[in-house]
């Protein structure tokens, strides 16, 4: 089957509200989700071009009738995940470990989806995440969106040329690298971390992205640590974060 580039988008972003309104139905699988589009759309291919209403019926009524177990959603269902390590990685950190989160399947999706936000599916051009932990949520993001993916590393990892960009931690310094044709200029782009706390991280990307020219719509991360004000560093941007704290 052929389809046009702007029927796919409209087709990814049908299945979104289709799967937003019930997120139980990611969870049942998308061997299922995956079948059933395939049917609507070997039985008329100009279905995805026609109507996107019809088209979110026919999934709906192919999956209906699966019994579903209920499943922990919601932003007190992830809070809930993340684990608070104290004294780590030293004395009077409070850790957020979000490994609980990641290991949960429907977890690990909503958190995806919530990153995303409204954006739909083709409407952006590259997800950067941010080493170690960004890589995680922007390389789902970035396939769920259709986008490309590219990591912002700790300086000495990237291969090719880069810029890079240095910034104060508590104590000493840090400096973050990205390669000099990561991104084209004028792209779309969303920053994903996974919690901002001083800001310092998060300021130097968004100053590596600045050498790219790149139009930066959007940060979002999963947890922000408010009482640290790390987005008066942002200066403009939009920002989503999650969890706060
Ligand atoms: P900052 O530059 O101060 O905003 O720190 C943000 C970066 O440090 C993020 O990439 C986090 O992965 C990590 N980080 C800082 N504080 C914490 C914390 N309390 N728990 C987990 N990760 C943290």
């Amino acid at each position: 089957m052929r389809s046009s580039h702007s029927s796919k988008a409209a087709l990814a972003a049908t299945i979104r509200v289709v799967l937003k309104h019930d997120p139980r139905l990611a969870e049942r699988g998308r061997v299922a989700l995956t079948n059933a589009i395939r049917e609507v759309l070997e039985h008329d291919p100009m279905l995805a071009d026609a109507g996107n209403a019809a088209l979110a019926a026919a999934i709906r009524k192919t999956l209906w009738p699966i019994t579903l177990p209920p499943v922990a959603s919601g932003k007190a269902a992830l809070a809930a995940a993340i684990r608070n390590v104290p004294d780590f990685p030293k004395r009077g950190i409070q850790f957020k470990d979000i490994t609980p989160l990641l290991a949960d399947a429907s977890l690990f999706r909503q958190s995806v989806d919530l990153l995303i936000g409204d954006h739909p599916p083709c409407s952006i051009d590259a997800v950067v995440g941010i080493d170690a932990r960004g890589f995680i949520f922007a390389a789902a993001a970035a396939l769920q969106l259709n986008a490309g993916f590219v990591p912002i590393r700790k300086k000495g990892k990237l291969p090719y040329k880069t810029h890079e960009q240095s910034y104060e931690l508590e104590y000493g310094a840090n400096t973050l690298a990205i390669h000099t044709d990561a991104i084209q200029p004028g792209s779309r782009v969303l920053l994903i971390d996974d919690l901002l706390a001083t800001g310092g991280t998060a300021a130097a990307a968004v100053a590596l992205l600045g050498k790219l020219n790149i139009n930066l719509l959007e940060i979002s991360f999963l947890i922000e640590l408010e009482f640290l004000q790390g987005r008066s560093k942002l200066h403009g941007i939009p920002v989503r974060s999650l969890l706060t704290y």
